[in-house]
């Protein structure tokens, strides 16, 4: 945690001078949250356990854990990044304009995303300061690899029929270092015991697109991989 972001905190959450004191001295914790996961879960225990995880740095730069959360046996479960300045604040996963742009997604490719449920990679929101805003900033391998027990107990737990990756860092924390989403979106992969694997870009990509042609074109591109997803559903039912 750099000095800057201590700042920032100082600044912006004065509340916050217990986690500003554990910044200033670096605390370096990481390791795995594979201690934590209670040894029957459900979504409530993990969901309740999570809240005090510190298994890597980044308790204390974001304000909360954000847990998954959707429905109980879900047929699919979107796995993204990490949360975004405005899930970090709510303590809810894709509630943010990429969260917006995927439900509106799910509805074209005709997914009801009341029987889906949605998780990130990494649980804590990492990010840089730029004068008054919080940059996102990318997990890296020690963080994504300390937090993949929460998300390995998601899957145990939610026992999904499909696993959909949202963006580079959840493929690759899934399928491996040499995925690449740019090659592979779309293609049904197996996943462990019978499940199945899709990975698409992050909805977030979408967004950043450089004009309007471009947003529209990748939007489609991504309804195309979801309407894979919802393929495989009604080929399961
Ligand atoms: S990012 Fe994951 S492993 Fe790191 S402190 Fe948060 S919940 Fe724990």
């Amino acid at each position: 945690m750099s000095g800057l972001q201590a700042g920032w905190v100082r600044r912006n959450f004065p509340q916050r001078s217990c986690i500003v004191a554990a910044m200033a001295r670096k605390v370096q914790t990481a390791g795995s949250a594979a201690d934590l996961i209670p040894s029957h879960p459900t979504l409530e225990s993990l969901q309740k356990t999570a809240k005090g995880c510190k298994a890597c740095d980044l308790w204390a730069r974001g304000t909360q854990t954000v847990f998954g959360e959707g429905a109980r046996n879900a047929e699919v479960m979107f796995v993204g990044e990490q949360p975004g300045d405005k899930e970090d604040l709510e303590g809810k996963p894709f509630v943010g304009p990429a969260g917006v742009l995927l439900d509106k997604a799910l509805a074209e490719a005709g997914i009801d995303r009341r029987k889906t449920y949605v998780t990130n990679a990494v649980k804590h929101f990492k990010w840089d300061p730029r004068g008054k805003r919080r940059i996102h900033e990318k997990p890296d391998s020690i963080e994504i690899a300390a937090c993949r027990p929460w998300l390995d107990a998601e899957i145990e737990v939610v026992s999904p029929e499909v696993i959909v990756c949202l963006g580079a860092t959840a493929a690759q924390a899934l399928l491996g270092g040499n995925f690449r989403v740019t090659q592979q979106r779309g293609q049904v992969l197996p996943f462990g015991d019978g499940r199945r694997v899709v990975a698409t870009v992050h909805p977030s990509s979408i967004l950043r697109a450089p004009d309007e042609d471009s947003r529209h074109q990748e939007m489609q591109r991504f309804i195309e991989d979801l309407r894979v997803v919802a393929k495989i559903i009604d080929g399961a039912k």
